[in-house]
């Protein structure tokens, strides 16, 4: 909700929101400028969850999402409404490492190609490869009556090499999940729609031959300074709004109560009970499942069964001098398909990709040497025993493929490891079904509303999109009740 919106009456509450992240954040503004109290109950010791920094080299750099879509509204629009401007990439071009090289990343639609020539020149798929892609558009159209996994659709219309080394990479960089176990429906669901009324290579030529520009403007939008700038907005507006704002306070438990529900937070032992008229739960499935076990059963089981992929993040700061290969790429770092089986995923040259990156990196080595930061992500579904590795582990193993794939043979003057343990969620086929479940059995609990990654989308835009809507639900229930006096 913007504060534009139109609000007749104020309404009154208290709404207690459980997670600080982007979602319980974005949700708790809502519901302030409706004029609710609001009470947001993080576990951690700092707000922002995934949207994170950290110091490398005496840098303060994103150790957990470095960007955003900008083509869809929700983010860039809450950034601005907290009073950041937001930037966009200096370069946006990534690479494709296989087969010994880095390859450009042609245009695709999360790694499903929509350009024949320019994929031809990458020199990334066999003769066979192509050959299949050449054939899509002969393909009728592929009407799904059941959701499939994003693998099906693409190996069924392209073949597997489309899958492997371009889907499986771009998927693995959004959701470090697996294309053959994530749903079409919920991961891209453009792609559905465009394979359901035809060739996808066909239409997509379409679209760039008639200059379709409806959705023009850089495609990735970040923060000067990093995306944990966005969070720290945010909770400076939520405090003056006078919102209380509470972190290193997790809550175990969540009962209703005659009028509505009591919040068990605090540590074990010296619990603390809030009574709140309305809830916002903006966790994680796994711990929303828990906390949900007592009020909404089915919901609960349903988010129990939402598995989630862990990755390490090894962000590294370099003297510029030692790593002449990257002095003036053109790249914004590469992707890797699993099938190549490297150690890493992927790597982002945020010293390229993001100009402040390099400005900030500019004299601030030990002797006053310009420094370069980059990260590698390793670890996708199902592999914890990699995230798990000591950090030394990590670097190392980040190093062998930096020189690799890039020629970087030096070793970085810092460098900071961060483990996001199961922090993706991976959106299994059917997944758009099970949300629905989730949501039809929360709204069968007056003042009670999900809110996250977990629902309709990771990226930043879709978890704020999903949070205005926990927030309009909450007040439309508030507004609903009778005046808060005459409950008794
Ligand atoms: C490494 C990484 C890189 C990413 N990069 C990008 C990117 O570039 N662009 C993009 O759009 N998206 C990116 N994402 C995804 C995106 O960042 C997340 O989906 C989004 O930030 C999730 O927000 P959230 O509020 O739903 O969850 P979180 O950020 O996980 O916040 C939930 C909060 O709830 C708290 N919590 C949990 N249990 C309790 C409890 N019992 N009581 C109180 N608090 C609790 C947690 O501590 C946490 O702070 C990335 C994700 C990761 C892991």
């Amino acid at each position: 909700m913007s504060e534009s919106a139109v609000v007749s009456e104020p309404v009154h509450g208290t709404v207690v929101v459980i997670g600080g992240g982007i979602a319980g954040l974005a949700a708790a503004r809502d519901l302030a400028i409706a004029g609710a109290r609001v009470v947001v109950l993080e576990e951690a010791h700092e707000f922002g969850g995934k949207l994170r920094r950290r110091e490398v080299a005496g840098l303060l750099v994103d150790v957990g999402a470095e960007a955003m879509l900008n083509r869809r509204p929700e983010g860039v629009s809450l950034a601005a409404a907290v009073g950041i401007d937001v930037v966009h990439p200096a370069i946006a071009s990534s690479r494709i490492w296989s087969r010994g090289a880095l390859r450009p990343l042609p245009r695709t639609l999360m790694g499903v190609p929509l350009d024949l020539e320019g994929l031809e020149a990458t020199g990334l798929l066999s003769e066979a490869g192509l050959a299949a892609v050449r054939r899509e558009a002969t393909i009728p159209a592929t009407v799904l009556t059941d959701d499939v996994s994003v693998g099906a659709l693409v190996d069924r219309r392209f073949g597997s090499e489309v899958t492997d080394l371009l889907v499986e990479p771009l998927l693995g960089g959004v959701y470090a999940g697996h294309a053959r176990e994530l749903s079409a429906r919920a991961s891209v669901p453009q792609l559905v729609a465009m394979a359901e009324r035809g060739s996808i290579l066909e239409q997509s030529a379409a679209a760039a031959d008639s200059q379709d520009h409806t959705y023009a403007g850089p495609v990735f939008a970040g923060v000067e300074g990093g995306m944990g700038r966005f969070a720290d907005a945010l909770e400076a507006d939520l405090r003056a709004r006078g919102v209380e704002l509470r972190a290193g306070d997790a809550v175990r438990a969540v009962r209703r109560t005659t009028h509505g529900f009591e919040v068990e937070a605090g540590p074990l032992g010296r619990p603390e009970l809030l009574r709140a008229d309305a809830v916002v739960v903006a966790v994680p499935a796994q711990p929303a499942s828990r906390l949900l076990a007592g009020i909404a059963g089915v919901a609960a089981t349903e988010l129990g069964g939402i598995e989630a992929a862990s990755m390490a993040v090894v962000t590294m700061a370099f003297r510029a001098e030692d790593v002449p290969s990257l002095a003036d790429t053109d790249s914004s770092g590469f992707l890797v398909p699993p099938v190549e089986n490297k150690r890493v995923k992927a790597s982002t040259w945020s010293f390229a990709k993001w100009a402040w990156v390099r400005e900030a990196g500019r004299g601030a080595g030990p002797d006053g040497e310009d420094l370069l930061v980059l990260r590698t992500s390793l670890g996708r579904h199902r592999e914890d025993a990699v995230v798990r590795e000591p950090d030394d582990a990590l670097v190392s193993d980040s190093l062998l493929d930096l020189a690799a794939a890039a020629g970087v043979h030096a070793r970085p003057v810092d460098v900071e490891v961060h483990r996001w343990m199961h922090g993706l969620p991976q959106y299994a086929v059917g997944h758009l079904e099970r949300v629905q479940r989730i949501r039809a059995d929360v709204g069968h609990v007056r003042g009670l509303a999900v809110c996250g990654a977990a629902y309709d989308g990771v990226g930043i835009p879709a978890v704020i999109a999903s949070a205005h809507r926990a927030a309009a639900e909450v007040l439309a229930d508030l507004a609903s009740r009778a005046p808060l006096g005459s409950q008794g």
